[in-house]
C-alpha cells in the first residue's frame, strides 16, 4: 500500500503522532479491519491537508507555547479542526473569545486575521500581540483598504460572518458582503465599485459575480484574492470526484472551506459525504462501489485524510463483490 499522495504535511506531536502509527501501514484501522481485507480502491486528492497558511499558524503558535511561561491566548480557535485545537489545549492554549478575556501573557492572531482596533485594543492592554495573519489574508485585506480609500465602495465576495470576512470588512464605509451572484444582482448602481474575495471562494463564483457588478457601476476595479492553494485544492477535488463512485470530505463542521469543498464534490457525484474524522463513515455509504476519493479542508491534518482513506480501504463495501462480478475492472486494492 502506498501512502496517501499529497504534500508533505507536518503533523502535531503527541497523539497525532500516535493516532497515525496506529493507523499506517497494513494494521488494522481506527474501522478495527484489516486493511488487507480492502475491496474499495482509495485515491486521496492532491493538496489536502494544511495549507502554508495554516502551518505557519501552527507552528508560530507552538512556538510561542514553547517559550512562553505567560499564559497563550487565540482570538478564536487557531484553525477550524476540534481535534487539533482538542491537541493545542492539551499544551496549554487558551482561546479567549474577546481581548477583554485575556487579562495578561501572549495574544496570537490567527490565520483569518483582525481588524486593526482588535491589535490596538490588545496593545493598549499590554499583551504581546504574535500576528499569525496568512500573508494572503493580509494582502487580500491591504488591498480592500486600499480600494475603499481610492472611492471604491468595496464589495467583497464572502461568508457573512466569517472571521475572515470579519476582518476584511472592518472600517470599510459602505462595504458589501454578497454570497453570490444573486446576492450581487441585488445591490444598487454605483459610481465606482471594487469587488474581491475571500481567500477560500471559488474562481467560478467570484467570475460571475465580477461579471454582474459590470453592469452596475461605471467603474469597476476586481481582484482576485483566492488564495491559489485553495484554487487547486478545489481543482483537485473536482477532477477526483469525478472518476470516482463515492467522495469523502474530510474537516471541521465548522470550516467554512471543507464546506466549500463538500459543495464542489458534491456538484460532481452525488454520493459525497462530510465527516469530521474516520469514526462518522458509515459502511453502507459505499454499497457497490468501487472507487472512492478523499479530500481535506486547509486546516484538516494530513494524518486525519489518510486516517479515513486508510478506513474507507479497510471496508468491504456491500455489493461491492457483486460489482466486481458483474466486470468491472479492479485492481488490488491500494490507496494511491
Ligand atoms: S487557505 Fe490560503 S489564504 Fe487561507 S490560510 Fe491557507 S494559505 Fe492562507
Amino acid at each position: 500500500m502506498r501512502a496517501a499522495r499529497g504534500k508533505p504535511v507536518r503533523t502535531l506531536p503527541g497523539n497525532a503522532k500516535r493516532r497515525r502509527s496506529r493507523t499506517g501501514g497494513e494494521g488494522a484501522g481506527p474501522c478495527g479491519r484489516r486493511a488487507s481485507r480492502s475491496r474499495i480502491k482509495v485515491t486521496v486528492a492532491g493538496g489536502s491537508g494544511w495549507c502554508f497558511g495554516v502551518k505557519r499558524a501552527l507552528r508560530m503558535a507552538e512556538t510561542a507555547l514553547e517559550h512562553s511561561r505567560k499564559p497563550i491566548y487565540t482570538l478564536g480557535e487557531l484553525i477550524h479542526n476540534p481535534q487539533v485545537v482538542r491537541e493545542l489545549e492539551t499544551k496549554g492554549l487558551r482561546v479567549a473569545r474577546k481581548v477583554s478575556d485575556v487579562a495578561g501573557g501572549t495574544l496570537v492572531l490567527r490565520c483569518h486575521g483582525v481588524s486593526p482596533s482588535v491589535v490596538e485594543e490588545a496593545r493598549k492592554r499590554g499583551l504581546r500581540v504574535v500576528d499569525a495573519t496568512c500573508p494572503f489574508v493580509k494582502k487580500a485585506q491591504d488591498i480592500s483598504r486600499f480600494l475603499s480609500r481610492q472611492g471604491y465602495r468595496v464589495v467583497i465576495l464572502g461568508d457573512r460572518g466569517h472571521p475572515e470576512v470579519e476582518a476584511m470588512s472592518a472600517g470599510l464605509p459602505g462595504v458589501r458582503v454578497v454570497r453570490d451572484e444573486a446576492e450581487a444582482r441585488r445591490l444598487k448602481r454605483e459610481k465606482k465599485l471594487g469587488v474581491v474575495a475571500q481567500t477560500t471562494q471559488t474562481f467560478d463564483t467570484f467570475s460571475r459575480v465580477v461579471c454582474v457588478l459590470a453592469g452596475k457601476a461605471q467603474e469597476l476595479r476586481s481582484y482576485n484574492t483566492i488564495c491559489e492553494t485553495t484554487s487547486s485544492r478545489q481543482r483537485e477535488a473536482l477532477k477526483l470526484a469525478g472518476e470516482v463512485d463515492v467522495m469523502v470530505v474530510v474537516g471541521g463542521r465548522n470550516s467554512a472551506n471543507t464546506g466549500r469543498l463538500y459543495r464542489i464534490c458534491k456538484s460532481r457525484v452525488g454520493r459525497t459525504h462530510w465527516v469530521e474524522d474516520a469514526s462518522e463513515l458509515k459502511g453502507p455509504w459505499f454499497k457497490n462501489a468501487v472507487r472512492a476519493g478523499v479530500t481535506g479542508g486547509a486546516s484538516t491534518p494530513d494524518w486525519l485524510v489518510k486516517q479515513v482513506a486508510h478506513c474507507i480501504a479497510s471496508m468491504e463495501a456491500p455489493g461491492a463483490r457483486a460489482s466486481a462480478q458483474a466486470g468491472l475492472a479492479r485492481k488490488s486494492p491500494r490507496i494511491l
